[in-house]
């Protein structure tokens, strides 16, 4: 990570204020901005189109992730409805077999309405892969770590395939946010994040941003989130971009934490098996390691026995709520079969091999001493 990225990063909009120079960026919730005179318009004109707070807060993550330009979303599926809406009627879409529920939702019911074609592979297969790239698409996801079982795609990889039959690639960069990953380097032509995530990391925004690497891309997602409104609040904004400045060192402790946790559940009896890029014994740890500055703060496993072992495991733990989402300051568990991946249908659970038994973490900024305290006692 380019340190002078992380400075940035915190300095976005500070002291820009040039009206009363406060040293915090303005907040500003006006849906409209008065024209200096017929025909001639100032930089804003109406909020859904352009708003400076929105702005500052693109061009930060734009930054980060060393793109042309993003666009602030209203959540993480806004920004990936976003991408879709430059898609032609019957285009295909090759998308990971176990990509995020909501996506997973919304591409199979834009191909039940034959809006669009999609085809959910395994990445990892590379027959299987390669076999769906014939089929020339117009786009490739990768989800990277995949959700929940912490899957490695290698973006180099994936992005040279889909690059030779002429696909953009796009990234989901949820899971590692920009100081864990940078897609675009690796070859991806968007990024999207889920900012309700790491980027605001305080669970009480939702939202979402997309990140073009080209001119040309950038523009086209600019007119297709004003013209179909998937822009994000400017209230929202601002408070994602005070979450961002604090991002790096949120993300040390949090990964710092995660790897003990993830080192002491792997050495249980009572737990069948971990989800952890940075255990050695992860399959896809050699590709993490290559690509990734870290290893990320989610894990997940499976516990020994069956769901009421594990209902009484959960209902035990005092510092981890039971709850969706991820990436924020405090610690969440997660059982996705019943929650995050419910609206998956079994089958496509069973393939993408979310078992019953499993459980995610999201592990927080608490003392990861009465964090491990805590997972002990409940064991
Ligand atoms: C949460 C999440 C999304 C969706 O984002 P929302 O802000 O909830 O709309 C997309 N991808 C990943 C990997 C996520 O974790």
């Amino acid at each position: 990570m380019n340190t002078q990225l992380v400075t940035n990063c915190v300095r976005a909009g500070i002291e820009s204020d040039s009206q009363y120079g406060s040293v915090i960026p303005p907040l500003y919730l006006s849906a409209n901005y008065a024209f200096e005179e017929i025909g001639k318009r100032r930089e804003y004109d109406y909020t859904r189109s352009g708003n400076p707070t929105r702005n500052l807060l693109a061009e930060a993550i734009n930054q980060l992730e060393g793109g042309y330009g993003a666009v602030v979303t209203s959540s993480g599926l806004s920004a990936i409805n976003l991408l879709l809406q430059v898609l032609k009627q019957g285009d295909l879409v090759v998308a990971p077999h176990d990509c995020y529920g909501g996506t997973w939702r919304l591409l199979n019911a834009l191909k039940e309405k034959e809006q669009i074609n999609v085809i959910f592979v395994d990445q990892h297969d590379p027959d299987e892969f390669k076999k769906a790239l014939e089929l020339k698409p117009k786009q490739v996801w990768i989800e990277t770590p995949s959700n929940p079982l912490l899957r490695i795609v290698d973006i180099e990889k994936v992005a040279d395939l889909a690059h030779k039959v002429g696909a953009k690639v796009i990234a989901d960069n949820t899971f590692l946010s920009p100081l864990g990953q940078s897609p675009l380097k690796l070859g991806a032509d968007y990024v999207i994040h889920s900012t309700t995530k790491y980027l605001n990391g305080h669970s009480d925004v939702v939202g979402g941003c997309a990140v073009a690497k080209a001119q040309d891309d950038f523009e086209k997602l600019v007119w297709w989130a004003n013209a179909s409104g998937l822009t994000g609040a400017p209230f929202d904004s601002w408070l994602t971009l005070r979450g961002l400045r604090t991002l790096e060192v949120r993300i040390k402790k949090q990964q710092e934490s995660a790897f003990k946790i993830a080192e002491y559940l792997n050495e249980q009896p009572k737990i069948k098996k971990v989800y952890y890029p940075g255990l050695k014994c992860h399959k896809d740890h050699l590709i993490a390691k290559k690509q990734q500055n870290g290893f990320g703060a989610m894990l997940s496993f499976e516990i020994e026995g069956g769901f009421q072992e594990l209902k009484e495991f959960v209902a035990k733990l005092k510092y981890f709520s039971l709850a969706e989402s991820l990436g924020g300051i405090e610690s969440l568990i997660a059982h996705p079969a019943s929650m995050t991946h419910a609206s998956m249908s079994e089958e496509a659970r069973r393939s993408a091999g979310i078992q019953e038994t499993l459980l995610r973490l999201s592990i927080g900024i608490e003392d990861c001493e009465d964090l491990l305290q805590d997972i002990k006692e409940a064991l």
